[in-house]
């Protein structure tokens, strides 16, 4: 069924409890983590519950839960103090564009001047 965790999903596996990782914010139907590896002073994840290979094709199946996910990009960076300074929200679509992890996931990027290309 869509959305259902998939047996070989390193997120769906962090969701789980199954894999460990370093969680800053959760609600009902969104965690976010900071990346094991870091390319900015913050880099966190925010990834929803349920099993989406992608941002937009989680946001045609569960518009509200990708709403969610950018709200709560916004909370971590809050959180993290980068508001004013400013931050960059990564969503990598296909191998093409440096996606490796095929379940949604937004990358909340700050603490360092962000003029480059980064993940
Ligand atoms: P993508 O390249 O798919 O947009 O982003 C996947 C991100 O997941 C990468 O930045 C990578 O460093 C991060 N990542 C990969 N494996 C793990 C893991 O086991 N734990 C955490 N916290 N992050 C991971
Ligand atoms: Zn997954």
């Amino acid at each position: 069924m869509a959305g259902e965790p998939q047996p070989d999903c390193l997120f769906c596996k962090i969701v789980a409890g199954e894999i460990p990782a370093t969680v800053v914010r959760e609600t009902e139907r969104t965690v976010a983590f900071r990346d094991i590896s870091p390319k900015a002073p913050t880099h966190v994840l925010v990834i929803p519950k349920v099993h989406y290979p992608n941002a937009a094709a989680l946001a045609v199946a569960e518009p509200r839960i990708a709403a969610e996910l950018l709200a709560e990009a916004g909370e971590v960076a809050a959180d993290e103090k980068i508001v004013e300074s400013g931050y960059r929200l990564i969503f990598n679509n296909g191998a093409g564009a440096g996606q490796t992890i095929f379940h949604a996931h937004v990358h909340v990027l700050g603490g360092k001047p962000m003029n480059e290309n980064m993940v």
